[in-house]
């Protein structure tokens, strides 16, 4: 058996192309301000991609830049201003902060409405509800569209999530629950995450450990959504081994093309969404 691959490049750019025609048709642009503080390499390289996507589809931008030794009061007075602005749809800040940034205050400073990555008390509130009026953050929401591109019945299935974090951990095994998954979170304390593997239908990996995953853990036909962005020897690899579970697994993503471009989608579709609950649309 060889798993089909989940091809998170090809769903991402039939999403993006979609989002483009929606808003070719609107007289008023959406807008999207993104706040990068700091010079942490990554992030500017993954704002950069997030603008580009955003500005191929129409959205408008714009870039609000810091140094590491930014205050807090500058990012705060900053966010209420963007809060206040009518054109501006949705916020996004780039994480992480400099280390002296409350990054949390940061965050729920931001006007649900315009919390484009659904980091907000208020959107993890309705997550938990059930609510579909939450925004829900980018990864877990690309996550569900790669999962229900496979046509599964997620109802009494096994979902095995390893990682707890905010951002990825937390809303995914919320939402896997909200669809009637039975939910393990597995995280750096977990005892015995071999066997947690082999009961799982559903494996979604988020921890950043390279290759922790192995083939011969895993259960016959597991959906596995590889999340991790490692590196090793300047590699980029995922959470899983890929060679080892290509054939055992009964779906896969692949690390790049899986998850991540699927995130960048759904920021672009979380900012329509703003956009047309802000114009009551
Ligand atoms: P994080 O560091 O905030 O959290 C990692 C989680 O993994 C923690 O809850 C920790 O307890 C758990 N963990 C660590 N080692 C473990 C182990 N050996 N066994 C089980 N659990 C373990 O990370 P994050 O921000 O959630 O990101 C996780 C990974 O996903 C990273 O590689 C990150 O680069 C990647 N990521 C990718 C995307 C994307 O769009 N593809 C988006 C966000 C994060």
């Amino acid at each position: 058996m060889t798993a089909n691959i989940l091809n998170g490049k090809e769903l991402a750019l039939s999403i993006r192309k979609n989002l483009k025609q929606q808003v070719e048709v609107l007289t008023n642009k959406p807008c999207l301000a993104v706040v990068l503080a700091g010079d942490n390499e990554a992030s500017k390289i993954y704002v950069k991609n997030k603008l580009k996507a955003a500005e191929e589809i129409g959205i408008e931008t714009s870039l609000f830049l810091f140094d590491t030794d930014v205050k807090q009061s500058e990012l705060e007075n900053l966010i209420n201003k963007l809060n206040e602005d009518k054109k501006v749809n949705g916020i996004m800040v780039q994480l992480p902060l400099p280390e002296k940034i409350d990054e949390k205050a940061i965050l729920n400073l931001i006007n649900p409405v315009k919390d484009v990555d659904g980091f907000h008390p208020y959107n993890i509130g309705l997550l938990q509800n059930g609510s579909d009026k939450a925004v829900i953050a980018a990864t877990p929401k690309g996550i569900i569209r790669l999962l229900e591109n496979t046509s599964i019945d997620f109802e009494g299935k096994n979902a095995l999530v390893i990682g707890r974090s905010q951002i990825v951990g937390k809303p995914i095994a919320m939402l896997l629950l909200n669809k009637n998954c039975t939910v393990t979170v597995a995280h750096s304390k977990t005892q015995n995450l071999e066997s947690l593997i082999n009961q799982a239908d559903i494996v979604v990996s988020a921890c950043g450990c390279p290759k922790l995953i192995k083939g011969e853990s895993l259960k016959q036909g597991a959906i596995v959504i590889d999340v991790g962005i490692n590196r090793i020897d300047g590699k980029l690899c995922g959470d899983v081994d890929f060679e080892s579970t290509v054939n055992k697994a009964s779906f896969i993503t692949p690390v790049p093309g899986g998850v991540g471009p699927m995130t960048i989608a759904m920021l672009l579709e979380n900012t329509l969404i703003a956009y047309q609950k802000q114009n009551k649309l």
